[in-house]
């Protein structure tokens, strides 16, 4: 984009449209090039995935007949670079509609239930434990139900994959503000990362998110649907002691 260049302050009226437009043309300036990180972002970490199902099946082509050891393990590579691929095209799909602003789908529901009904859920999946404190019976709150299930399943997973004890969740009723607290006493993340944890496709440890299936987007949707409802979302960590991740959102 073009700035106009600004002619001085003689005349006032056209410096301040022309410091106006300056201003305008930066903002859509810095978007685009948002937009073009994320688009070259995002093709990245998808070409990578199909890098290894290319490799790994062509590796079956040549000695998968031949070799029983090929076989067994390109096809278990393909199919979990396979799962990879899905889940992070899934994300990128629920990243682009939470940052819409579609109308969300508000209804009341207690939150504390809803907590309790998606740790259940997990749990059936998982060796880890996970337990809901409140010192309250319900908390009612006006929300998207589905976008919180969403949001409270990113958070819950992150917990219990980086993390190998049992995890905590408190939720705690205020008259403006609800707060839930994800707790787990995991590797945690150092105190330089943690600033950068809510950018897209950003992770602490390259390496081990191939281990752990992570893509690097579940918090950047988390944080989308908290700022949807107007809420915040925080995060306190320590290396090798846990994190806990605190989201704020008003009850109605
Ligand atoms: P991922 O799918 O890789 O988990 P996220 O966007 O959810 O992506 O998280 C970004 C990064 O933040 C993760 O790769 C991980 O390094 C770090 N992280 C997130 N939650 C936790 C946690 N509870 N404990 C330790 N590290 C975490």
């Amino acid at each position: 984009f073009k700035k106009i260049p600004s002619r001085g302050k003689s005349n006032n009226e056209l410096f301040i449209m022309t410091e106006t437009f300056n201003r305008m043309m930066g903002r859509l300036e810095e978007s685009f090039h948002k937009q073009q990180r994320f688009v070259s972002d995002a093709s990245h970490e998808l070409n990578t995935t199909l890098t290894i199902i290319e490799g790994y099946a062509n590796m079956l082509r040549r000695w998968g007949t031949i070799d029983e050891k090929v076989h067994r393990e390109s096809i278990e590579a393909i199919y979990e670079e396979s799962k990879h691929m899905r889940t992070m095209t899934q994300q990128l799909l629920d990243l682009a509609s939470s940052q819409q602003n579609e109308k969300l789908n508000v209804e009341r529901f207690d939150m504390l239930a809803c907590c309790k009904h998606v740790a259940s859920l997990v749990s059936k999946l998982n060796s880890q434990s996970i337990v809901v404190h409140s010192a309250d019976k319900e908390a009612w709150i006006e929300a998207d139900a589905a976008k919180i299930k969403q949001l409270l399943l990113i958070l819950i997973d992150n917990a219990l994959k980086y993390s190998k004890r049992s995890i905590d969740i408190y939720v705690r009723n205020g008259t403006e503000n609800l707060e839930i607290r994800i707790k787990d006493y995991g590797i945690g993340i150092p105190s330089s990362e943690i600033g950068h944890v809510f950018e897209r496709f950003y992770r602490v440890d390259q390496s081990r998110h191939r281990k752990t299936g992570g893509t690097g987007l579940g918090l950047p949707i988390a944080q989308s649907i908290v700022k949807e409802h107007q809420g915040t979302i925080r995060i306190e960590s320590a290396e090798g002691k846990g994190t806990e991740v605190i989201v704020h959102l008003p009850v109605s």
